[in-house]
């Protein structure tokens, strides 16, 4: 990044937070042993320390034990470990899932990869502020209903969805509920039992932890819930995803949950304080800018604006200095208009021209300032040289 460079893609990936690092280093240099090798000293020093990492991960999210979580690289396996591990887990009960339809591509793609392989999949829609309907999700829900897969807040917009409610239409049903919660952990003050799900997913790099760690909550069951392996091989964790566990990503993972749980209150309301000026500041500068998602059930860092009479492809490369995304960040490389604006009814050509503004822990109100005047600056040039006639 150059040093002028103003960072506001934090839902795309936060850098690590200096404290996270200085937890994890140890285990890269001293504590370095396999955690399966539980012969020797070091070997066992490792697996206590890879157990410490998950009973702190666990109490973050408000689990009773550490056995509730597995951990995994990321997000995007922690979803295909737990949706098609039900799939294949709950064959003999149904082969009906319902999810929505501006998940993360690493829910949708695992769940389409089932329907085509001869399970059915229910997406429901969403309202123009990006949240399902209540009386829709339990529409949606049948006999041969296994699972609903909701996510907690949407990478793009930040809408934050009613997971909780949803979690108790799907149970009064006996329908289990997964949450992918990457957005979500850090940024809302969060609780396993506050939200009733049975699974639910994090990402390392999304809470200032390094890429390449996250995990997988899976609630305890009687009788317990027999999972198929995502990775076969020794059998680590718990059997459901081999290979030598990520012990310094691990440690890294629980620091930045302790942290997050620390400060997410003071944190959340100075980065919702920042986004409001940001907004502010860009749509009292130009005049049709108009802020997508939820005013009430919103991250308070994201913001997404789309700018009319502007063509996206030409407002990003106008604004090299200020890094921001359009759409996901994993579809930022195709120009297609954002599915996940599209779903909630915002025109094609609108919603090509939408920046997603995303704030965190190293923004500053000074770098706020300078990305509002940058953008307001832009757009009004492109327009300007849109509305002046070509001359010859
Ligand atoms: C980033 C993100 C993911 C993917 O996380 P990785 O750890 O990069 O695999 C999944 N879901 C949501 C909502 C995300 O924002």
């Amino acid at each position: 990044m150059k040093r002028d460079d103003i960072y506001l893609d934090y839902n795309a990936s936060t850098p690590c937070d200096p404290r996270v690092v200085e937890a994890m280093l140890p285990y890269l240099t001293q504590t370095y042993a396999n955690p399966s090798s539980r012969n020797h000293h070091p070997g066992r020093e490792a697996y206590a320390a890879l157990e410490k990492a998950r009973g702190t991960v666990a109490r973050a999210l408000g689990c009773r034990s550490g056995t509730e979580i597995v951990f995994t690289s990321g997000a995007t396996e922690a979803n295909n470990l737990v949706l098609s591990g039900i799939a294949t887990a709950m064959t003999s009960r149904g082969r009906h899932i319902v999810t929505q339809t501006t998940e993360h591509p690493s829910v949708l793609e695992p769940l389409r990869h089932l329907q085509r392989n001869g399970w059915e999949l229910t997406e429901i829609g969403v309202d123009c502020e990006g949240r399902i309907r209540l009386d829709e999700l339990e529409a949606s829900l049948r006999d041969d209903t296994v699972l609903v897969s909701l996510m907690l807040a949407n990478n793009e917009t930040g809408t934050v969805q009613p997971v909780r409610d949803a979690s108790q239409i799907a149970h009064r049903r006996d329908v289990m509920l997964h949450c992918d919660a990457a957005q979500g952990v850090g940024k809302l003050v969060l609780d396993i039992d506050q939200l009733e799900v049975d699974f639910l997913t994090l990402s390392g790099h999304k809470v200032y932890a390094p890429k390449g760690i996250g995990a997988l909550f899976i609630r305890r069951t009687k009788p317990p819930l027999r999972l198929p392996p995502s990775i076969r091989g020794g059998g680590h964790e718990g059997g459901l995803r081999s290979g030598t566990p990520n012990l310094a990503g691990a440690v890294a993972l629980a620091r930045a949950l302790e942290i997050a749980g620390q400060e997410v209150a003071s944190e959340s309301g100075r980065l919702a304080e920042l986004r409001d000026r940001l907004e502010g500041r860009i749509t009292a500068g130009v005049t049709d800018a108009k802020v997508n998602g939820s005013r009430e059930n919103r991250l308070p860092g994201t913001s997404n604006i789309s700018f009319a009479a502007v063509d996206g492809n030409a407002l990003l490369a106008s604004l090299p200095d200020v890094a921001v995304s359009t759409g996901s960040a994993c579809t930022s490389v195709h120009s297609e208009a954002s599915p996940v604006l599209r779903a909630m009814g915002v025109q094609a050509q609108l919603a090509k021209a939408s920046l997603r503004l995303s704030l965190g822990r190293f923004t500053t109100r000074e770098e706020v300032d300078r990305a509002a005047e940058r953008i307001v600056t832009e757009v009004t040039r492109l327009r300007t040289v849109k509305r002046r006639p070509q001359s010859t």
